[in-house]
């Protein structure tokens, strides 16, 4: 395996995603898996796994890049009869592929990583929470969790120890919303998906059934039996000091190598375009990027370069979310491609709350107006004002945050796009472009 590398053998283009095979577990075992579950439960105390974990830096790779090690901890010291795990497999951000990568080409090492995460934090039962189209996973994990069994990896009394493990696979509906970490509680004990008021309860205080919880998504639990393994120090020899360890990108949009690729993080963005994806396709120079899809501002040409992790992205007002990257090249129209946003937003919010269901109707309305050339200057003032006045609105979830966010950047950036579709009453872009928008 490269030195850059811990959780994928190669690159996986797009092209070759389909033809991905699975690492079962004779493979596994004979690369060194389930020698960290060994280690945890032979020579470990589930506190000192957490200790580990924390000094590893290791932060939730699902979007918001809170320490993991620090998450257990709050789990782990909650009030409850009993405690769960839920690995959130559900990707339903457009264009991302990795938790699916992921778990085709190695689902041992997720299964690993939930087993030892479960023991830290004295959880008896998880659920592998996927969504429900990714039927080909599906089969590959329900393989991985019979062989599992057979080996003795879950089950009852695991190796010997006086841990005992279930876990199980919970399919969810193909929404965006269902991914939100409290839509998955209700989805999980049998309702539809929508997202909690919080405060007061979160998962990791009051979750499934009413207790303690623990939520991670699948890349963050894989990086687990490698940090137990070869320690916290080994990890964090990886990417930069306050975002250590490496990231699964999706790259996807217009450039000539889409694909899944892991970097360490801080990565400059430069380097991902140019090397990993071999630069813009079809001669195009570059536009913009949206590091983490939809749901944050975009990067423009003057910011290649900066690092591709949690606080550098943050810094410059953007975001590394779940780390995928659309790129867009000159001929794409960002205004169209914003549009094709904003209908993914009016269509994934849930409609519990009045801002969220009526916010992202307005924008999508507005900015559908100016891409077919029947905007005027008062409906580019409306969505600046709209973004701006929802900003400050009490929602449950961050769906609606994530529309203002890559809308409002995209307005800032590219004004004069805006107002050239304006001013020419029409499109300027004659490729339509093939992002989400459909
Ligand atoms: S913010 Fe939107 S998606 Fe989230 S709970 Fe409210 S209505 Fe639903």
């Amino acid at each position: 395996m490269s030195e850059q590398r811990i959780l994928l053998p190669a690159d996986v283009t797009m092209t070759d995603f389909n033809s991905i095979e699975p690492l079962f577990i004779e493979g596994y075992i004979d690369r060194g898996g389930y020698k960290g579950l060994s280690k945890a439960i032979n020579e470990l105390k589930p506190t000192d796994i957490i200790e580990e974990v924390k000094k590893s830096g290791l932060r939730g790779r699902g979007g918001a890049g809170f320490p993991t090690g620090k998450k257990w901890e709050l789990v782990a010291a909650a009030r409850g009869d009993k405690n769960y795990l839920c690995c959130n497999a559900s990707e339903g951000e457009p264009e991302t592929f990795k938790d699916r990568t992921l778990i085709r080409s190695n689902p041992h090492q997720l299964i690993e990583g939930i087993i030892i995460s479960a023991y830290s934090i004295n959880a008896n039962n998880a659920y592998i929470y996927i969504n429900e189209k990714y039927t080909e996973e599906i089969l590959i994990l329900e393989r991985a969790l019979r062989e599992a069994e057979d080996n003795r990896y879950t089950g009852k009394g695991i190796l010997g120890s006086k841990f005992s493990i279930n876990i199980e696979i919970k399919r969810c509906p193909d929404k965006y919303v269902a991914g939100e970490e409290t839509a998955m509680m209700e989805v999980i004990e049998g309702r539809p998906a929508k997202p909690w008021q919080k405060p007061p309860y979160y998962p990791a205080n009051r979750g499934l059934y009413g207790m303690p919880t623990l939520v991670n998504n699948t890349e963050t639990l894989s990086n687990i039996p490698h940090i137990v393994l070869k320690g916290s120090e080994w990890f964090s020899k990886f990417g930069s000091p306050k975002s250590p360890g490496t990231m699964v990108f999706t790259l996807s949009g217009d450039v000539k190598r889409p694909g899944i690729y892991e970097l360490p993080l801080g990565t400059p963005l430069r380097k991902i375009v140019y090397q990993c994806g071999n630069g813009l396709k079809d001669g195009m120079l570059f536009k913009a990027a949206f590091p983490s899809g939809p749901s944050n501002s975009p990067v423009t040409e003057s910011q290649l370069d900066i690092p591709l992790d949690f606080d550098s992205l943050k810094g410059i007002g953007s975001g590394l979310g779940s780390a995928g990257v659309i790129i867009l090249g000159d001929s794409t129209c960002i205004v169209d491609t914003v549009l094709g946003f904003s209908r993914f937003f009016m269509e994934e919010s849930c409609g519990q709350c009045p801002p969220c269901q009526m916010g992202t109707v307005k924008i999508f309305r507005l900015i559908q107006k100016i891409e077919d050339g029947n905007g005027d200057m008062k409906d580019l003032t409306d969505i600046e004002n709209t973004c701006s006045s929802l900003k400050g609105q009490v929602v449950y979830c961050h769906l609606l945050k994530g529309a203002i966010n890559s809308i409002e950047g995209v307005v800032k950036k590219f004004k004069g796009k805006f107002e050239s579709h304006i001013n020419e009453r029409k499109c300027i872009y004659k490729a339509e472009s093939t992002l989400i928008h459909s």
